[in-house]
C-alpha cells in the first residue's frame, strides 16, 4: 500500500527555531544509528519511520557508518526515501556525518577535506538525494587544521550538498573556535549534537548548551534515554530483544548495573507520580532546558509513540527537580 502521512501530523509536535537560524526542528527527532541496518528488518524501520513522520517527526538523523555494515543505515533510508517519502522529501531534515571510521586507509575518518567531501559523496549516493539537510563534522580531529574542516563544510554547502552544516561532539571551548572560524569564513554553523541525559551530565560542567546560545548554534541531544537505560526496559532483567542483549547493540550488558537500575526504578516512580513513563520524563526533563530538539531511537513503533507524547508534560515543578536531583546524588 502507498504511504499517505497522516493528515494532521503538524498538530501535536511542537518545533524550535534551530539557534539563530530560520530552521525549524521537531523537539523530538529521531534517529538511524541503530534498529535500521542490514542486519535489521526493513519492514520494521519502515513501520517507525512511517510512524515518527505520521506523528510530525520530521528529522531523521544519520551517519555514513551506521548500521550495521556500515552504511547500510543511509541504504535503508534511500530505499524508504523512494518507496514512501520522496512526495515528502521537502517536508523533511535529513542529516549526516562524518568523522569516525569509514573505510581503510589515510582518508576514511577524521576531519580532512578529502574524507569529509568524499564521504558526503558517498551517503548521497547510498541514500539517493541529492542533497542532505544537515552534515556534520562527526567529531573533533585533533591533527587536521579546523580551518581545513570547517573550510570543506563551506564548500559542501557552496555546492549544494547540504543546505546547513554543524558539529558534533564539540565541547564549549571546541564549538567556540569552530563558530569564530566559520565566522571568518561568511558561513554559519547550525548546530551541535551532543550526548546528555539524566545520566550524563559532563555538558553542564562544561557550559556547552550556554555556550551554544551565546554563539546562536542550536543544540540537538543524542542518547537522551542513556541508550534505554533511562526506560522502564532494564528494570527487572535485560530483556532479549533490548540493545544491551543484542550482539550489534553499542549498549553492553555491564553497564546494566545495580546502582543504575536501582536508580533508575525511583526516577520511575517520580515519572508515575507525573502521570508520565520513565522514557518521557527522562526526555521532557532535556526538553525543560530549552535544546533545540531531543534525537531518539527507537526497534519498535510503540516506543515513539510514547516517546512522542512526552510533548504532553515538559515542564516540572522545583520540588520534582530537587527530587530527581537527590536520587541521582545517592
Ligand atoms: P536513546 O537514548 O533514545 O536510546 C534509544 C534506545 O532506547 C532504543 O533503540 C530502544 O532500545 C530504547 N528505547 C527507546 N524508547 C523506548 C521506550 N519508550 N521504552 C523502552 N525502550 C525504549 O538514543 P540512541 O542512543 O539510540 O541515540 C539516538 C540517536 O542519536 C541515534 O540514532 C543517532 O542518530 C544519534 N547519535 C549520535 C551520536 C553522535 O556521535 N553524534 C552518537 C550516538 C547517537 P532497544 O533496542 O533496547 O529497544
Amino acid at each position: 500500500m502507498p504511504y499517505l502521512a497522516n493528515e494532521n501530523r503538524y498538530e501535536k509536535m511542537t518545533y524550535n527555531y534551530c539557534g539563530k537560524s530560520g530552521l525549524k526542528l521537531p523537539a523530538i527527532s529521531i534517529g538511524l544509528w541503530h534498529n535500521f541496518g542490514g542486519v535489521d528488518t526493513l519492514s520494521n524501520a519502515r513501520k517507525i519511520l512511517r510512524k515518527a513522520f505520521d506523528l510530525g517527526i520530521t528529522h531523521f538523523d544519520l551517519a555514513n557508518n551506521y548500521g550495521p555494515p556500515a552504511g547500510s543505515a543511509e541504504e535503508t533510508m534511500g530505499i524508504l526515501l523512494k518507496k514512501d517519502f520522496k512526495p515528502y522529501r521537502d517536508q523533511l531534515i535529513i542529516s549526516s556525518k562524518a568523522g569516525y571510521y569509514m573505510w581503510p586507509g589515510p582518508y576514511g575518518e577524521w576531519g580532512s577535506r578529502k574524507y569529509l567531501i568524499s564521504s558526503l559523496n558517498q551517503s548521497l549516493k547510498r541514500m539517493g538525494l541529492e542533497y542532505v539537510d544537515i552534515f556534520y563534522h562527526h567529531r573533533p580531529d585533533p591533527n587536521t587544521p579546523l580551518e581545513e574542516t570547517i573550510g570543506a563544510l563551506k564548500d559542501i554547502v557552496r555546492q549544494g550538498k547540504a543546505l546547513y552544516v554543524g558539529i558534533s561532539n564539540y565541547n564549549a571551548k571546541q564549538s567556540k573556535k569552530a563558530a569564530e572560524i566559520a565566522d571568518k569564513m561568511g558561513i554559519k554553523l547550525l548546530l551541535n549534537q551532543y550526548n546528555y541525559s539524566l545520566f550524563d551530565r559532563w555538558s553542564e560542567e562544561d557550559e556547552l548548551l550556554t555556550t551554544l546560545k551565546q554563539l546562536g548554534m542550536g543544540s540537538i541531544i543524542y542518547s537522551p534515554l542513556a541508550q534505554g537505560l533511562l526506560t522502564d526496559k532494564y528494570l527487572k532483567k535485560i530483556p532479549d530483544d533490548s540493545r544491551a542483549a543484542k550482539a550489534t547493540g553499542y549498549l553492553k550488558k555491564d553497564s546494566i548495573t545495580d546502582e543504575k537500575i536501582a536508580k533508575a526504578s525511583q526516577l520511575n516512580e517520580i515519572a508515575a507520580d507525573r502521570g508520565q513513563s520513565l522514557s518521557q520524563m527522562a526526555l521532557a526533563w532535556i526538553l525543560d532546558q530549552d535544546v533545540s530538539s531531543v534525537l531518539v531511537g527507537a526497534s519498535k513503533v510503540e516506543q515513539i509513540i510514547e516517546n512522542a507524547a512526552a510533548l504532553n508534560k515538559v515542564s516540572f515543578t522545583n520540588e520534582e527537580l530537587a527530587a530527581i536531583e537527590a536520587i541521582l546524588a545517592e
